[in-house]
């Protein structure tokens, strides 16, 4: 594969409503960075309530013709959607890696896995399939069938700007719904060039827009009567306003949150492969992954065996321009959060954890003005500091250690956070017990970072997510319908007069 082309637009980033770009007119603007040279790319406009307004009434006006299309035909627009995304994925990916940050060939890994959802939105007669009953009392038969809620928004975060929208807006779109997304400020391209995409796909136009903007566009769609339900991903603290907010505005609410995630290291693992699993899934996105593993649960002897292996793989990263190929690590997404991570490294050395690996600093040549930090390893971390029980969202390893199995658990189900969790061992009983009692959603047994593929859902648990139903999967196309229940009979079959007491099987 030859150097990939890097994206450099410089215009204006505005919204897509109705079927094409609209300008910002709110007067308020918000700069883009590139994170690897330091620079300001282009200026993002912030919706007001007004453009808010114009989404929604494009989206309510496009909804009735789009649910009323068969399921068949809205998937045969996810399948062209399906081509397109394929044809494109280096662009998106370039245009992840400009405005993100992360690794280009990473990119290519998070368009693919967005690439897993549309394909699975596209078995959508199939799952939107109802269950009958014939004959459930004499003469009578009774279906339940599930029919899209209309217009709903998506609030998406900063790491994931392609893969996690498509968590949201392909199965929605599949179930008849009217969609609109609300993309994070930092990477706001990746959601335009889709919105193009689909038009290209023949998707009639105001059946998916974009909104950019912050809170106060957040607060439109969560106020709006016309949205029926809102899918959010991003921080705790917001992901529980959203939550609150949505439900007391009668919305249907999903709101994904923060996470600590930790990897267990039992000592009969194969260490090289837990090393592996640990500084990938540690310092890979630079630790911008709300499945990153932030904490290494040493049990017993495995510590004082694998720490050393650790360092030394934490110092040889490949830090550098993230749109080289054999880039490991690139910057942080912009400078406020690089002196919070750094921030947490100066609270971790005045806790008393041991710094075995100090990324402070790190410059690289060519990018001094560049948001980039070496990756970082402590060691003795306790649950009582602060680096422990926060999420630094940042190339941080802690190492914690325990005795045993029983302790790794304690530890892991005392924390507030319940996202993904793995277990390296090669004793499969350990491994059951490990996945049977640990409290969080998704475990990974000698698999670090185990987002589940698309048709098996996505969500943690504790105060990871706020909601009834995972991202994707089954359970996003149950989040995306109402379930009706039809009971059938017809005058030939009527034996009785009116009946006054509650009907039961005859
Ligand atoms: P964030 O919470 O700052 O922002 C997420 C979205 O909310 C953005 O679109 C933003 O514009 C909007 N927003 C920000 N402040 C708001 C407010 N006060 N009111 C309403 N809306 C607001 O998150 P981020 O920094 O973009 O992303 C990183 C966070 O997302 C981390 O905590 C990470 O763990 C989490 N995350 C979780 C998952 C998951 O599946 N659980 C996946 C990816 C990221």
């Amino acid at each position: 594969m030859g150097a990939p082309q890097a994206f450099t637009a410089t215009t204006d980033v505005g919204h897509w409503i109705g079927g094409r770009l609209v300008p910002g007119t709110s007067g308020r603007q918000q700069p883009v960075w590139n994170p690897a040279t330091g620079q300001v790319a282009r200026q993002l406009a912030l919706a007001s309530t007004a453009e808010v307004d114009a989404a929604v009434a494009s989206a309510k006006a496009a909804f009735p013709a789009w649910a009323d299309t068969p399921p068949i035909r809205r998937a045969r627009v996810l399948n062209a959607f399906l081509q397109l995304m394929n044809q494109h994925r280096d662009t998106l990916a370039a245009m992840i890696t400009a405005e993100h940050g992360k690794v280009f060939t990473d990119a290519q890994g998070e368009v693919t896995r967005g690439i897993d959802i549309v394909e699975f939105a596209c078995g959508i007669p199939q799952l939107l399939k109802g269950d009958y009953t014939e004959q459930v009392s004499t003469g009578i038969d009774n279906w339940t069938l599930r029919q899209p809620l209309g217009v709903v928004a998506g609030v998406t975060p900063f790491n994931f700007p392609c893969m996690v929208p498509c968590w949201m807006f392909p199965v929605a779109l599949a179930c008849g719904n009217a969609f609109i997304l609300k993309p994070s400020e930092r990477d706001p391209s990746p959601a335009l060039f889709m919105a193009e995409l689909l038009q290209q796909a023949g998707l009639p136009d105001g059946v998916f827009n974009v909104v950019q903007g912050d809170k106060a566009a957040v607060d439109a769609l969560l106020a709006h009567p016309d949205v029926q339900a809102l899918s959010f991903v991003g921080s705790t603290p917001i992901a529980q306003h959203i939550y609150e907010t949505g439900a007391r505005h009668g919305k249907r609410v999903q709101a994904l949150g923060g996470a600590k995630n930790h990897l267990v290291v039992m000592p009969d693992a194969d260490l090289d492969q837990a090393v592996d699993g640990l500084i990938g899934a540690g310092y890979g996105s630079a630790g911008e992954r709300c499945m990153a593993i932030s904490v290494a649960v040493l049990v017993g002897e495995a510590g004082d065996r694998i720490v050393p292996k650790l360092a030394e793989r934490a110092r040889a990263l490949k830090i550098k321009d993230p749109m080289a190929l054999d880039a490991e690590m690139g910057p942080i997404v912009t400078r406020q959060a690089l002196e919070r991570i750094e921030g947490y490294i100066e609270l971790g050395v005045q806790e008393g954890a041991q710094l075995v690996v100090d990324g402070r600093g790190h410059r690289v040549p060519g990018l001094e003005g560049g948001f980039f930090t070496g990756g970082t390893l402590f060691d003795r971390v306790t649950p009582a500091m602060r680096i422990y029980k926060e999420e630094i969202f940042g190339p941080v390893l802690s190492c914690v250690r325990v005795h045993d199995l029983a302790e790794a658990l304690q530890l892991i189900n005392a924390h507030e956070f319940g996202n993904g969790v793995a277990c390296y061992t090669s004793d499969g009983n350990a491994a059951r017990e490990f996945a049977r009692r640990v409290q969080v959603g998704m475990v990974g047994i000698n698999v670090p970072i185990p987002v589940p593929m698309a048709w098996h859902g996505f969500g943690g648990w504790k105060r990871s997510l706020f909601g009834d139903m995972h991202a994707y999967g089954e359970e996003g196309v149950r989040f995306y319908t109402k379930q009706k229940s039809v009971m059938q009979r017809w005058p030939q079959s009527i034996a009785k007069g009116a009946e006054f007491v509650m009907p039961t099987a005859s």
